[in-house]
């Protein structure tokens, strides 16, 4: 089990920086997700964490040891591929029991130590089989024991779940999460599907152009996005961005939209640039006596909530209300919003501006 601090971490290929100044700290024990989309780096940092690529500049430390230029070998890090290559002409025991014998443990132990993984896999009845007729699922289950079996410090993991059909996928990330709450090691895991993160991760990088755009627990990255990125790449429907011109001063609790003053979360950052009002479809009310108008265009039936889509003098929006709503296209309605919830932009910057919601996870972050 270990630490992993990040310092300032930098990759360069040629003339193209994959990764950029990136700092976090992963907790010892924590399944901590790496999350962004295609080519923004998370595979690069996940490989400089293990040892297979080599930091540009910066430092990685695991357990308070500077490990930046160890080669792999010497870091004690388990890596989990998508597409784990099992040895196909050996059963499931010699796959798992192979990092053991290579290392030149006895017999005995190797057998030990084998039959104690399969059991927290509960694939002990596949021992004996050849790989080769296992399914997805079981393969992976096996390339887990085979990093398992070292009892390496933290595991790193590049989308393992990533060639697996979608409802296999969700009870393998489940049984992938007992399975870390089980043995409780640091664990790194790679995904560009933001729900399999949320889901999974006690805390969530999110990555952006080779960027470190904010790290926090799920609830705080859903809740306190620190830009417009983080805000648009989590949650389904996404948040809501409403544009307008007009300056918030530090102290205000109001903005003018149209012709409407609209409550906001009190504001500790003078701005005068173009501002961005941020509301998730779940935060937006729908109220006759609203103080802002909308038209009803759709309504998407979801179950127990339906998505309302919306027009509004300063564009779309999307409100997600209890489908027991009676709404239909057409409608004119009126809106607010939960005010606390509502986070506002600075659009040149695309960071979110200082208010008492987002305070804390910027002091943290
Ligand atoms: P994906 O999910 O698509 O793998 P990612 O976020 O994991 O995306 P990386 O694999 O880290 O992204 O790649 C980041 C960028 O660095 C990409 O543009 C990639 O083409 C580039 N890159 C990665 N490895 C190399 C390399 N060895 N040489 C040159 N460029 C590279």
């Amino acid at each position: 089990m270990a630490e992993i601090i990040i310092k300032n971490l930098r990759k360069d290929f040629g003339d193209f920086t994959a990764v950029k100044e990136s700092s976090f700290t992963i907790a010892d024990g924590e399944f901590f997700m790496l999350l962004g989309p295609s080519g923004c780096g998370k595979t690069t940092t996940l490989r400089m964490i293990a040892g297979l690529e080599l930091p540009t500049s910066g430092e990685i430390f695991l357990d308070g040891e500077e490990i930046s230029q160890r080669p792999p070998s010497q870091r004690d890090i388990a890596f989990v591929f998508q597409m784990f290559a099992l040895y196909p002409h050996m059963n499931v025991r010699r796959n798992i029991s192979y990092p053991l014998v290579s290392q030149g443990m006895k017999r005995k132990d190797v057998r030990a130590k084998v039959a104690e993984v399969a059991k927290i896999l509960g694939i002990e009845d596949m021992l004996d089989k050849s790989v080769g007729g296992l399914s997805g699922g079981d393969r992976q289950r096996v390339a887990l024991g085979r990093a398992i079996v070292r009892d390496p410090k933290a595991f790193m993991m590049d989308e393992p779940l990533g060639a697996l059909d979608a409802e296999f996928r969700e009870r393998m990330s489940e049984e992938l999460r007992a399975l870390h709450d089980r043995m409780g090691a640091t664990t790194v895991y790679v995904t560009h599907d933001q729900l399999e993160a949320m889901q999974m991760g006690d805390k969530i990088v999110v990555m952006n152009n080779a960027v470190v755009e904010q790290f926090g627990t799920p609830q705080d990255i859903y809740d306190k996005p620190a830009s417009l990125f983080v805000a648009d790449f989590i949650g389904s429907p996404s948040m809501n961005f409403l544009n307008f011109n007009g300056q918030i001063d530090e102290g205000a609790t109001e903005v003018t939209l149209g012709g409407a003053r609209v409550p906001v979360p009190l504001q500790h950052e003078h701005q005068d640039g173009q501002l961005v009002f941020g509301v998730r479809p779940e935060h937006v009310v729908l109220a006759d006596d609203g103080a802002l108008r909308a038209q009803v265009l759709t309504t998407e039936y979801l179950g127990t909530t339906q998505i309302v889509v919306l027009q509004s003098e300063f564009g779309e929006l999307k409100a997600r209300v209890d489908s027991s709503l009676p709404v239909a296209a057409g409608d004119q309605l009126g809106i607010s919003f939960n005010t606390p919830t509502i986070t506002l932009f600075d659009q040149s910057t695309g960071r979110a501006i200082r208010s008492e919601l987002n305070e804390e996870a910027l002091r943290n972050g």
